[in-house]
């Protein structure tokens, strides 16, 4: 059984010792583990039943320590870390020789974040080395934004996880390589491309690609539930087509209006339509429809301003 606490010593005993723990980030929760011990690496592939084909990402303390990973950082990167770190954006960069090919997938880019959480941080500073996370949830299916939904998950499996109480951002980070000094978006995630080009201006986008290899939170399926999942324009057209013994749940921007036929489970992502607030709310929403075991969710499509986009992007994948 994981111990969930909130001691930073005793989360950095597990990983001086070569083991991995329950991270509590901004965004989502991680499967962290030390990025320099390839014992940890196979850890966490292990036990998320990731294939190693998906690379990790290094979580480090400050700006200082972004050479002990990345061998070079081309200036639209450091304006991007400057402006947006500690934050939730990550930026691929080429790899330091030592940074281990089984944490970047056989990549010679790694890719890195500074999370903007105080425990993550506290525990970053306590350790020499960095942490490797992916999210803290089984192979495709829906993120974590609490140490109850990692405990749900990993509960026999991982010795600790640290509680960071409920994630405050909600949803992944936005992930940014370079082709030279050019910046490519890889992920939509929650840090906006409009907040990132009013620092380095155009932004290349390649996250509609599937078969693009270098982001796997880009497969047409991931953060799925169990429960089969509709994204669509317009709920009440979509409730029309199922008939009354259908047990559904519906997953709504900022507000839904009952329908003829009864519904079981209604989620508000905003009341007050504030696409922010729907990404913080989001998984918890997602992981409480798909707890009542329902025929079926029908989640509504977020209008493409502020986080729309990257919460769109994630429905849509929910739903394949
Ligand atoms: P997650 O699995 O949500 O924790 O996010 C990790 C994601 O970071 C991976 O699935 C990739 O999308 C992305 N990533 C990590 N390393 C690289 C890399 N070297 N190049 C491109 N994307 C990467
Ligand atoms: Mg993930």
């Amino acid at each position: 059984m994981a111990i969930i606490t909130t001691n930073i010593s005793q989360a950095a005993e597990v990983l001086i010792a070569g083991n991995i723990i329950g991270l509590p980030t901004e965004t989502v929760y991680g499967l962290a583990g030390n990025m320099f011990n390839e014992s940890a690496l196979r850890a966490i592939y292990e036990t998320k039943h990731r294939p190693l084909k998906n690379p990790l990402i290094a979580h480090i303390a400050s700006i200082a320590r972004l050479s002990e990973v990345a061998a070079h950082i081309p200036p639209a990167a450091m304006q991007l870390a400057e402006a947006f770190w500690p934050g939730p954006l990550t930026l691929v960069l080429p790899k330091q020789p030592h940074v281990p090919l089984l944490a970047t997938a056989q990549k010679s880019t790694v890719a890195i974040r500074i999370p903007n959480h105080a425990l993550a941080l506290e525990l970053l500073n306590a350790i020499d080395f960095p942490l490797a996370a992916p999210s803290a949830n089984p192979f495709g299916t829906i993120s974590p934004t609490s140490a109850q939904h990692v405990a749900n998950y990993f509960h026999g499996k991982i010795p600790l996880i640290l509680d960071g109480g409920a994630c405050t951002v909600g949803i992944e980070s936005t992930i940014i390589g370079f082709q030279g000094n050019q910046p490519v978006l890889y992920r939509h995630g929650s840090l906006s491309l409009e907040q990132i080009e009013a620092v380095v201006g155009k932004v290349i986008q390649i996250t509609e690609n599937e078969t693009a290899p270098d982001a796997p939170g880009m497969l047409a399926k991931h953060y799925s539930p169990l429960t089969p999942l509709i994204f669509t324009k317009n709920i009440v057209q979509v409730i029309a087509q199922f008939a009354a013994e259908t047990r559904i749940g519906i997953l709504a921007f900022q507000s839904f209006q009952h329908s003829v036929i009864p519904v079981q489970q209604i989620e508000i992502l905003s009341p007050s339509g504030n696409t922010y607030e729907a990404a913080t709310n989001l998984y918890a929403a997602l992981h409480r429809l798909d707890a009542l075991k329902l025929d079926l969710i029908i989640a509504e499509e977020l209008p493409p301003v502020g986080l729309g986009n990257s919460i769109n992007d994630r429905l849509n994948r929910a739903a394949k």
